[in-house]
């Protein structure tokens, strides 16, 4: 899908807008950061988000599509591997971690959850094409870090996702902790409208909201008509941006230098 590169040309706002001491009165930006990889549903995320020539942020466990994985929750839900991750990120999507077998990191010692995570990044080096973890973000299973971590993960990567305040503020070079909120383990539609009602709200903010599967699949999920009502609902909004976060920090940060 070529087009999505030239649609995210776009985006950035000219510098000179942001050099001068106004920036734009207004400006929401809407993240949906699916989580777990589960195979049917990226498959149909990705469609849905090219069908508005978006681009989906999808968070993959590392060691998903390996013979040793064993899926924490939702065990019969199929996942997906590094080949449909290519495909997708070529397509145009953004693919990110979210570690190496989905550990809850609250609950294990600080050498064991940073060795997990250096696994998950030497999984995502050696089998997703062009992967630069200085540019990723680190998107904690159960959104659940700890201060320790966070203080140790920058100097991994790019950023990383954990629990918090749904709207973040809008990004800086600097900023290095994204927080989300989800909801779950039944249908999370009314969650995400809260929080767009409330980002709308506001002069301006950056609403990440952690999903999972489309229709019945996994915690949390959304229907997929849901999904595209959604999009086009914000689409039609002029002070909305849909983006992944990864393109959010690299394109919207550096566009207010
Ligand atoms: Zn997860």
């Amino acid at each position: 899908m070529a087009a999505v590169g030239t649609a995210f040309t776009g985006i950035a706002f000219p510098k000179s807008s942001y050099g001068a001491a106004q920036p734009p009165k207004k400006k929401h930006i809407v993240t949906l950061s699916f989580d777990d990889g589960f195979k049917r549903s990226s498959v149909k995320t990705a469609e849905i988000y090219e069908k508005y020539n978006l681009s989906a942020c999808i968070n993959v466990v590392a060691s998903a599509s390996m013979k040793e994985f064993h899926a924490p929750d939702y065990p019969d839900v199929p996942r997906a591997g590094f080949g449909l991750w290519n495909d997708l990120q070529a397509r145009g999507h953004e693919i990110m971690p979210h570690g190496y077998k989905h550990a809850n990191k609250r609950n294990l010692p600080f050498s064991e959850s940073k060795d997990l995570i250096l696994r998950c990044l030497d999984v995502f080096d050696k089998e997703l094409k062009g992967f630069d973890r200085k540019q990723a973000i680190f998107n904690f299973p159960y959104n659940a870090s700890t201060a320790e971590l966070e203080q140790w993960l920058p100097t991994q990567v790019r950023a990383f996702r954990t629990g918090g305040a749904a709207i973040n503020p809008l990004p800086h070079n600097e900023q290095v902790k994204l927080t989300c909120t989800s909801f779950g383990p039944n249908n999370c539609e009314k969650a995400i409208d809260r929080e767009i009602e409330k980002l709308l709200g506001m002069e301006s903010g950056w609403l990440i909201f952690n999903t999972h599967g489309l229709d019945e699949e996994g915690w949390g999920p959304i229907r997929a008509t849901y999904l595209e009502q959604l999009l086009e609902r914000l689409l039609a909004i002029e002070t909305v941006e849909i983006l992944p976060a990864g393109k959010v920090l690299k394109q919207f940060a550096s566009a207010r230098q």
